[in-house]
């Protein structure tokens, strides 16, 4: 162990509790534990969004606007001007040039220290004013003696937060940092450091809170320097590792067995149902539910991710697995993130299961009383096998007589709390019904790998015969005239289309084509065509009723933000135009295409971009153009990401990281499972020490 056993022998620090810490009473301590900081050594985990360079002094005459610069000059005039406002001017120069200091609010002492011939040392940012460049409300002290020591190291901005000022959070974790190094275990062996290139924990956490005033700061800016790849692995790591806790938990839980049909011949319900269909299931919808069944055969808790992209065939899988429970004699409960999924789901179930004799029962949140009381009343009784719904499937009030396997329809919109917790709703005794979460995110195998680790993968990559592939196009948004003449004929053909922008309303910031705007546009574009909008600023049930309305034709053309529905199957949709697609991730541009191309006409897909456009950029629409694949997408994802230059970048969604972000930090992933094997082999202590460490505080999965 790098420090580990060392730091145990010498750890005689004084600082145990945050009281211990100078200026920290009760009250700051209760604040500090709001944050997630208990104890000293967690001060060490809040790092810096950026760092102000307070190392070296500039010349005023090399100063630009915008710059954040110390400089150090002798004050030519001080003097209070009343323009509108009362202002305390400070007239400084340095040899290299003049500029102005001023401020709205000043003492009188203040107002006479700045005197005429003292010089004055401080720190702001520069900006244009009406006499030249000035500060406004610098941080300044009078110096008398020009050799006063600059800061040796960068300055750290932490993260605002509430009631810790910058100052005080600053002193506190230099304290910590001056005194008590030795809190800190450093729980990665010191082989695995060399091999990857990364610092010790005291050495990470050293540069990060204090660079050098060389240090790269452009790489610290982007999280990408090895002080922060240290941490992030530490991290991810700790993530995999209760992940995998959460697995060999489960592993020593007790599940319904439900026995496989003794052979072919006796057709259970499943085998009635693939009877019935008027379709083969392709060779991975089969080789997928073998799997679910053998799962479902045994006698603990499956816990399995079925991955396929959208379109793929997964309803029919779950509808499958569900009547294999039935068969068993157990409930089956699927559950879908909205209203809109959950019927579709409904209403697919109902064709399937009706002819087969199997009830059915229907829970949302918008059911009257009568009708919820009903449903409560046959779930309780057993009579209803197969309950669909959104989250009121897991409402406290619902009693199910004996449920045995739980489907949960995209689940990328759950993390592995709600996993967690759904799994306990399900619970009785030691029994945990087993579990089945669906998703259309194609996740690249290291990140399913390391941060799936408590599920097994199922993944359905082949696509029902006969689609059409979407034809997909890349076009100046120049020539958005030609698109909506498109749109215009589209629609003519009793087509709809999808026209999704980045914002929705217009910024000052970003020059982007917004919502709001283009909707405006488009209603008067297309005389006698409807032309909805929906976003993500709209209520729950508004973006509901709009969707129903495309849906059931009402609206023919959907002006959207990136928020349009998951999985929502609006089979006369055949456009998808996307503006500023060349802001957008490859992931994201693939899951707004998947919402065409879901019925029997052609689709497309029209990429409107703004140019001129990065490397990265056209490489991403040309990926785009050539194949409709979502796992070669994903791959393609982790590697195409211009630092900076997608929007949303934690698109994810798995969990929520401190240090870590699994795209920019994908490189890390393929080395954790090896890690995580030989902590675990090796050095079992350090395992819940890194646990702990930085899940420990939010509460460890496990013990959900
Ligand atoms: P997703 O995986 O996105 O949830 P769905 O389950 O909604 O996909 O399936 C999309 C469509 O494909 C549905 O209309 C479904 O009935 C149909 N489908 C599923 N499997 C097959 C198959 N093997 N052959 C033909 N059509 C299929
Ligand atoms: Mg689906």
């Amino acid at each position: 162990m790098t420090q580990a056993a060392n730091s145990k022998v010498l750890n005689v620090s004084k600082l145990t509790s945050l009281t211990d810490l100078r200026g920290v009473g009760p009250a700051l301590a209760e604040k500090l534990s709001k944050l997630g900081v208990y104890k000293p050594e967690d001060l060490l985990f809040i790092l810096p969004l950026r760092y102000e360079d307070r190392t070296r002094i500039t010349p005023i005459g090399a100063l630009r606007a915008g710059d954040r610069a110390v400089i150090e000059a002798e004050i030519e005039l001080t003097e209070v001007a009343y323009r509108g406002r009362r202002t305390l001017m400070c007239r400084v120069f340095d040899g290299s040039g003049s500029m102005t200091l001023r401020f709205f609010y000043f003492s009188r002492a203040q107002q006479q220290g700045l005197a005429r011939g003292k010089r004055v040392r401080c720190y702001g940012e520069a900006r244009k004013g009406p006499t030249g460049l000035e500060i406004v409300h610098p941080e300044y002290r009078l110096i008398t003696d020009t050799s006063a020591p600059l800061e040796a190291h960068l300055t750290p901005v932490y993260p605002s937060t509430e009631g810790v000022q910058q100052g005080r959070l600053r002193n506190l974790i230099s304290q910590v940092l001056d005194d008590n190094e030795q809190l800190l275990t450093d729980w990665l062996p010191e082989s695995l450091l060399q091999d990857q290139n990364l610092p010790t924990l005291k050495a990470a956490v050293h540069t990060l809170h204090r660079p050098p005033a060389d240090a790269q700061l452009a790489q610290l800016l982007a999280g990408r320097h090895p002080a922060q790849q240290r941490l992030a692995m530490e991290e991810i790591l700790a993530h995999h590792l209760s992940l995998r806790q959460i697995r060999q938990r489960a592993q020593r839980l007790q599940a319904g067995a439900m026995p496989l049909p003794a052979n072919d011949a006796t057709k259970d319900l499943t085998g009635r149902l693939l009877e019935n269909l008027s379709f083969e299931l392709t060779g991975d919808q089969r080789k997928a539910l073998d799997v679910i069944r053998a799962d479902l055969a045994k006698a603990h808790p499956m816990m399995r991710l079925l991955q396929g992209d959208v379109g793929c065939g997964k309803t029919v899988v779950a509808a499958a697995a569900a009547l294999h429970a039935v068969s068993a004699g157990y409930q089956a409960v699927i559950m879908a993130p909205t209203e809109l999924l959950a019927e579709q789901h409904r209403d697919n179930l109902q064709t399937w299961l009706k002819p087969l004799g199997v009830e059915l029962a229907w829970l949302s949140g918008a059911l009257k009383d009568k009708q919820r009381t009903q449903a409560y009343a046959a779930i309780a009784a057993g009579e209803a096998q197969v309950i669909v719904g959104t989250h009121a499937v897991f409402q406290t009030a619902v009693e199910y007589k004996k449920l045995g396997l739980v489907i949960v329809d995209e689940q990328h919109r759950f993390g592995v709390h709600q996993r967690l917790s759904l799994m306990e709703k399900g619970a009785s005794g030691s029994h945990r019904p087993h579990q089945l979460v669906m998703t259309a995110t194609p996740i690249p195998r290291t990140l399913a790998m390391t941060m799936y680790a408590d599920l097994d993968v199922s993944v359905i990559r082949e696509m029902p015969p006969g689609r059409q592939a979407i034809q997909t196009v890349a076009l100046p948004d120049t020539r958005r005239g030609e698109v909506v003449t498109r749109v215009r004929a589209a629609c003519g053909e009793g087509q709809r289309a999808y026209w999704v922008c980045p914002l929705i309303g217009e910024s000052e910031v970003l020059d982007f084509q917004d919502a709001e705007s283009t909707y405006a546009m488009l209603t008067e574009a297309l005389t006698g065509i409807h032309v909805g909008l929906i976003h993500g600023r709209m209520r729950a049930d508004e973006k509901e009723q709009l969707m129903k309305a495309f849906s059931a034709g009402d609206i023919q053309v959907l002006v959207a933000t990136t928020v349009i529905e998951v999985g929502v199957d609006v089979p006369e949709a055949t456009l998808m135009i996307i503006e500023n697609s060349e802001r957008m991730g490859l992931a994201q541009l693939h899951q707004l295409r998947g919402r065409v191309g879901r019925g029997a006409q052609k689709s497309a897909c029209v990429m409107l971009y703004r140019g001129p456009l990065s490397n990265h950029a056209t490489e991403r629409l040309g990926v785009m153009r050539e194949t409709g694949d979502g796992f070669v997408i994903a791959q393609k994802d982790l590697e195409l990401r211009g630092p900076g230059e997608v929007l949303g970048k934690r698109q994810t969604g798995l969990m929520q990281m401190r240090v870590a972000d699994l795209i920019r930090d994908a490189g890390l992933l393929p080395h954790i499972q090896e890690v995580a094997l030989q902590l675990l082999q090796e050095h079992p202590d350090a395992v819940a020490g890194i646990m702990h460490r930085w899940i420990g505080a939010a509460g460890e999965y496990g013990n959900v």
